[in-house]
């Protein structure tokens, strides 16, 4: 019952199942319940058939489900046989992730926090509140090496000793929900599928660095994981686990939803405070840090979904345990929307380090129609592209950005050779020049004449003065704007220009 299977009917199945199961006068013996994303958005609407606390590679997973499918689906409980199409967990698909932060993602019912509880939910922040002081919170997450999920990948506990040292009445903790990169739907189906996972991580962040009121700045265009939220904080505070006294302890902590209006700019951290603070989200320049000066000057705790999610599962498991996955610089796992010219698209989560061909080849399952893969874009429109001659590279922080593309949040968008390169870059321009907040010139006037040059080389018209100019202007870009935005817009142009500058030579008119 996320959004990808809510677009295949999916809540129209679970009608029927249920009828279906009340028809057969099975309902002492089998429950129906709505899950999480069960991550192969490709095949849904999804249902897994499974005895209770089997494990997820178990049972039987029914695929493309129409509601019409849902009696076969009962009747083959007392074996009969049925032409549902079913699906394989033993694919790489399923076999080859690690979920952490997508542990309980298919499994829990997002919308009963009973659910979450029963999945071990909460017990990490009863064991911080009861056996931990903040300073060794921060040194566990420290120890775990965790990074920063939402692209740059900073170290998380540094970030958390910084605001625990910073000195104020108030501090803040907010969680970045404001995921805007085209092909990524990472965070909005942890919100969708994992709710409490969030606020768990938020409110042992908040307990670590000394805050009591956080924000979840959310955009608009996502209504089931806002619906999804606003129910978690109220059940999570009706059970005291949210608000004064949090298991009866000295610690108030209180959450609220701020709701973005799809500004991309938004997602930038200084630029989604002032929108918090009920001004116009614009960035403005840094230092001053919001781990020192944030939301209304008060030391600030700014994470994104996923690395909140990862939050519970280290102290419940340990720091050392998550900084055994991964790679020597880039620990635990990752999770990627897989997407574009793939057979097997949805999410994924994987090791750090895990090799981009195994991600593109054996869990997306290759490109349909015996395609072969051309690139992948990774990082959104900060990114960049990947040939596939660099497909073995293994996906870490230093990995991509060695190859002039970056971790990002984590939108794995994969190209066929039918993509025309220059056709890429030119639409991530088009994005950067319709979500340039336009406060500074760089970025504002720089993505508009990227864009016209990326436009008359696709059309055939530009000469190579044009194809230098393309170049300078990137550098001009890059280097002068005010935000992340802005300074990363030219990513796209410049690693299709590194790796497929022989399409953009084609396209020169050699007669200027
Ligand atoms: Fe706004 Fe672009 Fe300047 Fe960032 S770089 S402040 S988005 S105009």
């Amino acid at each position: 019952v996320a959004a990808g299977c809510l677009s295949a009917n999916s809540e129209a199945v679970k009608k029927r199942l249920e009828e279906a199961v009340k028809a057969s006068g099975l309902e002492n013996q089998v429950q129906v319940s709505g899950v999480g994303c069960m991550r192969l958005c490709c095949q849904g609407s999804l249902v897994h058939v499974a005895t209770q606390n089997e494990p997820e590679s178990l049972g039987t997973l029914y695929q493309k489900v129409t509601p019409e499918d849902a009696p076969a689906i009962i009747a083959a409980l007392n074996g009969e046989q049925t032409k549902v199409q079913q699906g394989d967990l033993t694919h790489p698909f399923f076999t080859k992730q690690l979920p952490i932060v997508l542990e309980n993602s298919g499994k829990v019912n997002p919308d009963r926090i009973e659910s979450y509880i029963a999945a071990g939910g909460y017990q990490a922040l009863y064991h911080v509140l009861r056996e931990m002081t903040p300073a060794e919170v921060v040194d566990a997450i420290t120890r775990s090496g965790l990074r920063g999920r939402g692209g740059a990948g900073y170290p998380t506990g540094v970030k958390w000793a910084t605001v625990a040292k910073a000195k104020g009445e108030r501090k803040f903790v907010i969680c970045n929900a404001d995921e805007g990169d085209p092909g990524a739907f990472m965070d909005r189906s942890v919100l969708e599928s994992d709710p409490h996972r969030v606020l768990e991580g938020m409110a042992i962040a908040a307990y670590a660095v000394g805050a009591t009121q956080g924000y979840i700045y959310v955009r608009a265009e996502y209504p089931i994981a806002i619906s999804r939220l606003q129910t978690a904080i109220r059940q999570a505070q009706r059970l005291g686990l949210l608000g004064s006294q949090i298991f009866e302890s000295p610690f108030d902590f209180k959450i609220d939803i701020r709701i973005g209006a799809g500004a991309y700019v938004c997602g930038e951290e200084t630029a989604l405070m002032a929108s918090i603070e009920g001004k116009r989200g614009t960035p403005h320049p840094r230092p001053p840090y919001p781990a020192e000066s944030g939301l209304w000057g008060y030391p600030t705790l700014i994470n994104n979904v996923e690395t909140f999610a990862n939050i519970s599962p280290i102290i419940r498991k340990g720091a050392e345990w998550f900084a055994s996955i991964g790679t020597e610089k880039s620990k635990g796992t990752k999770v990627f929307a897989l997407a574009g010219k793939i057979c097997n698209t949805g999410l994924i989560e994987v090791p750090m380090g895990t090799p981009l061909r195994l991600i593109v080849e054996e869990l997306g399952g290759g490109v349909p129609d015996d395609g072969k893969a051309k690139a992948v874009q990774t990082g959104g429109p900060s990114g960049g592209c990947i040939p596939a001659s660099a497909f073995d590279t293994s996906v870490d922080y230093e990995s991509l950005t060695a190859l002039g593309s970056m971790m990002g949040s984590g939108g794995m968008i994969v190209m066929d050779q039918s993509t025309n390169m220059v056709d890429v870059a030119k639409f991530f321009m088009e994005f950067c020049m319709d979500e340039s907040c336009g406060k500074c010139i760089p970025c504002r006037v720089g993505t508009v004449q990227l864009y016209r040059l990326l436009t008359k080389i696709r059309e055939g018209k530009a000469s190579l003065t044009d194809l230098e100019l393309l170049e300078e202007l990137c550098d001009m870009v890059k280097n002068t704007s005010l935000c992340g935005l802005g300074q990363s817009a030219p990513n796209p142009v410049f690693s299709t220009l590194r790796y497929f500058r022989d399409e953009y030579l084609a396209l020169i008119n050699t007669s200027q």
